[in-house]
């Protein structure tokens, strides 16, 4: 085999359905997020203002997160030094799944390096534990749920998303005395739409189905104590298995799952997702725990009142100049453009000519004709920068002549 060739073939094949990814190189400027420096291909330099970050809450630069941070390296060194079973079992890491147990109202916790590293181990697991487990899935989970009920070759059903009439039709398709869990999340991150968790939970409590609910685009944002929306809407308790991440809202990194003791001693104990792999460094679980404990407070509330807030505005403004913008009422704001090419040139002219950087979201990421950009407003943008942007916008897609509000529901 001429193997170059083949990754010739494989890479051009990206180009040539314009999927091809090219990173953008930017360096985030502590105490002044969400600016940053972009780096240029041909090595000059721009100021911009990012509005596509997963740092939903600017977390990432809070002063009690970096505080608890310096003092474990302080403390311990960089690395764990082993997996969690052999030597890489710290204070910190236990710290950090009490507070996370706490945070849920769950019994424990379980960290993993990475909510996709959690999703894909734990579902890849269940049926190794529950044997003939049938896992009904959101058709519009996201990929690490996908792989990981892909790889557990148990059985699988997709339902509509978040149509739960279809859900209920598959369900009662199966033996009835068949386990089965129902996978799902609270918030879809590329419409920012919600996932019927209470209609979920009462049809899987009719037929004896277990819950698994990711709450990544969630934690820290939603319910008085940031736990999500399943806190929010008085649900949690009724959720089996919570799945989240350290790496977005919380602003440092890693993944984790919630559940009872004896489900999460199951998971630790059978999932080689979570055994065979060196634990987060101490540094690492102090800063998540220091924030996560940081956004339980009524200081954490003022975060969430004003990345709320400030969604709002950011919605209102681009609706009254009538672009085309997907509003379930979460924190996300997606902007329709409904075309690949319109899409990478909308969001190409904004960071060269405004200093907005905001990714277009292109298939398969999406759907064909429903390509957008996402802005992520949070609580560190203030009014200036929704100003620019919004008047960007205006500019742009004027320039662009793409039609208002037609493209709007
Ligand atoms: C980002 C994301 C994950 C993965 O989280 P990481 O901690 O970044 O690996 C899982 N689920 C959903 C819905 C996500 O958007």
């Amino acid at each position: 085999m001429d193997y170059d060739k083949a990754l010739d073939t494989a890479i051009q094949r990206l180009h040539d359905e314009g999927r091809y990814r090219t990173f953008i190189d930017i360096e985030r400027k502590r105490g002044q997020f969400p600016h940053a420096v972009w780096r240029k291909p041909d090595g000059s330099e721009k100021d911009i203002t990012v509005w596509c970050g997963n740092d939903y809450l600017g977390m990432g630069q809070h002063p009690a997160v970096l505080a608890a941070m310096h003092e474990a390296l302080d403390a311990t060194g960089a690395g764990s030094g082993g997996t969690r079973n052999i030597s890489g079992t710290t204070v910190y890491h236990k710290r950090l799944e009490a507070e996370i147990a706490d945070l849920h109202g769950k019994e424990a916790a379980l960290v993993f390096s990475s909510a996709y590293v959690a999703n894909d181990a734990t579902l890849s697991t269940l049926p190794k534990l529950f044997p003939g487990l049938i896992i009904y899935s959101d058709a519009l989970n996201h990929a690490s749920m996908i792989e990981g009920v892909r790889r557990n070759g148990g059985a699988k059903r997709i339902f509509r998303h978040n149509d739960v009439a279809h859900l209920r039709e598959l369900i009662a398709a199966d033996d009835p005395a068949a386990p089965k869990l129902i996978a799902f999340e609270s918030i879809y991150s590329m419409d920012g739409d919600f996932g019927p968790i209470r209609e979920i939970c009462d049809l899987a409590e009719e037929v004896g189905a277990l819950t698994y609910l990711d709450e990544v685009h969630a934690v820290g944002m939603y319910g008085p104590r940031g736990a999500g929306v399943a806190e929010r809407d008085g649900q949690m308790a009724r959720v089996d298995i919570i799945n989240a991440t350290l790496g977005k809202a919380f602003g440092v990194f890693g993944g984790y799952v919630a559940a009872s003791a004896k489900m999460v001693d199951a998971i630790r104990s059978y999932a080689p997702g979570f055994i065979f792999t060196t634990s987060l460094p101490p540094v690492v679980a102090a800063g998540a725990a220091a924030s996560i404990a940081f956004l339980k407070t009524a200081e954490g509330q003022k975060l969430r009142d004003l990345q709320q807030s400030h969604a709002r505005t950011l919605k209102l403004r681009l609706r009254g100049m009538g672009l085309p913008i997907i509003d379930h009422g979460s924190h996300i704001v997606p902007v329709h453009v409904g075309n690949p090419v319109h899409c990478k040139m909308l969001s190409d002219m904004l960071l060269e000519h405004f200093g907005v950087y905001v990714q277009p979201i292109n298939f398969p990421t999406v759907p064909r004709g429903t390509e957008r950009l996402r802005f992520t407003p949070s609580p560190v943008h203030d009014p200036k920068q929704i100003d620019a942007l919004v008047r960007a916008m205006d500019t742009l897609w004027g320039q662009c002549a793409l039609n208002r509000a037609e493209l709007s529901a």
